[in-house]
């Protein structure tokens, strides 16, 4: 259930009574990501053909354009494109947390997902002049193997993103008897206090101008946390403002993997 917790107050004769009101947002929250699940899917036909055309007008078939107009064009694939990446974010975001699409547990070595998230990263990494340091741990879970290296594409994604050139980024992992944790950490900017909690929920940013200015669609670690909940297991953050942030997942061994 989402319970909205306020508070208000009343008066009454006089003497002053806090009030702390409680209201059931279950259903409000269910019509709103419906809305927002129809109205992406909508959007994403037109966006596709807006985009075809953009490519088309690029590609030279209808007539070469001036520089300034290639430019221009330019801006406008830009932005297309990053529409086209909020909205299979949002899609993606409510099959995962509706369960619309069942993971696809099978058994899988934890150290060729931590390296094909590295791989997948390395071009992201060179280009920011940032090094990426991976300790693949071999051990042997039963998860979606495809899921788990979206959530350490997107933690190693933000920990590039939010670092400085010549900032390390590592990924390591540890186990347990019952569990493995895998942890991302960065020497970057890091987290307000007050933020640590908010940054998992869907368009939370830590500052309004991070989507525009990073190309993020503030749905990443949203798409995490729901894919790591799915698995059994949870997700957070320890951070110091400014020295840099460490994001660790935590996933359920199964009793046959043990
Ligand atoms: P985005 O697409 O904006 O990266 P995310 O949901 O992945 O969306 O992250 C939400 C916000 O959390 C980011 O916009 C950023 O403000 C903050 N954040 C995430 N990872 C880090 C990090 N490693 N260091 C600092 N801030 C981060």
């Amino acid at each position: 259930k989402n319970i909205l917790l306020s508070v208000d107050h009343i008066d009454l004769n006089g003497t002053s009574y806090a009030l702390l009101i409680a209201n059931d947002i279950t259903e409000r929250k269910r019509l709103e990501n419906e809305f927002i699940s129809l109205v992406s899917h909508e959007l994403r036909t037109p966006l596709t053909s807006m985009m075809g055309s953009l490519d088309l007008l690029g590609s030279g078939q209808l007539g070469n354009l001036t520089e300034q107009g290639q430019q221009v064009l330019n801006i406008g694939i830009k932005n297309a494109e990053r529409l086209i990446r909020l909205i299979n974010d949002i899609l993606d975001l409510e099959r995962i947390r509706s369960g619309k699409i069942t993971m696809n547990l099978r058994s899988c070595n934890l150290a060729d997902l931590m390296t094909q998230a590295t791989e997948e990263m390395q071009s992201m990494a060179n280009g920011s002049n940032i090094q990426l340091i991976t300790e693949p741990l071999s051990l042997f879970l039963t998860v979606d193997p495809d899921r788990i290296v979206q959530t350490l594409t997107n933690l190693l994604s933000n920990a590039i993103k939010f670092s400085q050139p010549n900032n390390q980024v590592w990924m390591q992992a540890r186990s347990t008897i019952s569990s493995i944790c895998i942890s991302v950490c960065d020497q970057g900017r890091g987290i307000p206090a007050h933020q640590i909690q908010t940054i998992f929920e869907r368009f939370q940013q830590v500052d309004a101008s991070d989507a525009r200015q990073k190309g993020g669609t503030g749905l990443g670690l949203a798409i995490c946390r729901n894919i790591v909940e799915q698995h059994g297991g949870r997700i957070w953050v320890e951070s110091i403002v400014n020295q840099g942030s460490t994001f660790h997942v935590e996933l359920p061994l199964s009793d046959e993997t043990i």
